[in-house]
């Protein structure tokens, strides 16, 4: 069996969340969102949450040592075994090594790094109106995409919250850092032919089979 592993990246905002939950329905592989992982870790007061905590807050990239083993655990996990969606990882060239070698000593290799283009500008325009189910990890957007319920999550009735690094201080950090250590990224996989890149303007529905075509291409 080949295993459909698939990265999902962009800059905050692109619509990274919003794809992978519905790529990863479409395609019947976990999406696994690295910022959701954190945000748990947070919220239950663990350890690596702890240490976590303030990086997230100001926009940073919490240690690669830190989100290097959360993320290889859980896409070895049993739901993970025919593929995975990874969303927000890796985010700088040392995670995108590690992945490699995790999935290496797996027998796997990555399927395609997909990645959604989105200029800076919308991308403020998308986090300062987004609202983010804290159960579920879907997201909205007051004008783009609003829940049928006012600030109601449509899956699990759960009241959405803003999350607090869509400031819009944090925001413009949080570009900043897309661009000095993630994007190199955008390289990174295409040097070695696994990147397929999507414009990310458009209906959800539309980025979405822009998406699927380019993940089918590369199975
Ligand atoms: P990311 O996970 O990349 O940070 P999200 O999926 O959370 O991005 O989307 C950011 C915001 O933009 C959310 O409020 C979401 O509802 C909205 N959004 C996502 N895709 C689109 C789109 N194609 N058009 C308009 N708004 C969108
Ligand atoms: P996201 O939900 O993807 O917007 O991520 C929210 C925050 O979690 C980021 O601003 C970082 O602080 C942290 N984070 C998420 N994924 C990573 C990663 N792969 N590497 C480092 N930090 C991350």
């Amino acid at each position: 069996m080949t295993e459909l592993d698939l990265l999902l990246m962009g800059p905050p905002g692109a619509g990274k969340g919003t794809q992978g939950r519905l790529l990863g329905e479409a395609l019947g592989v976990p999406w696994v969102s690295s910022g959701d992982l954190l945000r748990h870790a947070v919220e239950d007061g663990s350890a690596l949450g702890e240490e976590a905590r303030g990086f997230m807050s100001r926009g940073d990239l919490v240690p690669d040592r830190v989100i290097v083993g959360l993320m290889s655990r859980r896409l070895q996990e049993p739901d993970a075994r025919g593929g995975f969606i990874a969303d927000g990882y890796p985010r700088t060239v040392p995670q995108a090594d590690a992945l490699a070698a995790a999935l290496d000593a797996l027998g796997r290799r990555l399927t395609a790094a997909l990645a959604i283009l989105l200029p800076d500008d919308e991308v403020v325009d998308r986090l300062s109106g987004r609202r983010t189910c804290p159960r579920c990890g879907r997201v909205y957007h007051v004008e783009h995409e609003p829940p049928v319920r006012a600030e109601h999550c449509d899956a699990d009735g759960a009241c959405l919250i803003q999350r607090e690094d869509d400031s819009a201080e944090t925001i413009r950090r949080r570009v900043a850092v897309y661009h000095k250590d993630s994007e190199p990224l955008i390289a990174y996989y295409g040097e070695r032919g696994l990147l397929r890149e999507v414009d990310g303007i458009g209906p959800p529905e539309v980025v979405a089979e822009r998406l699927h075509a380019a993940a089918a291409s590369s199975a």
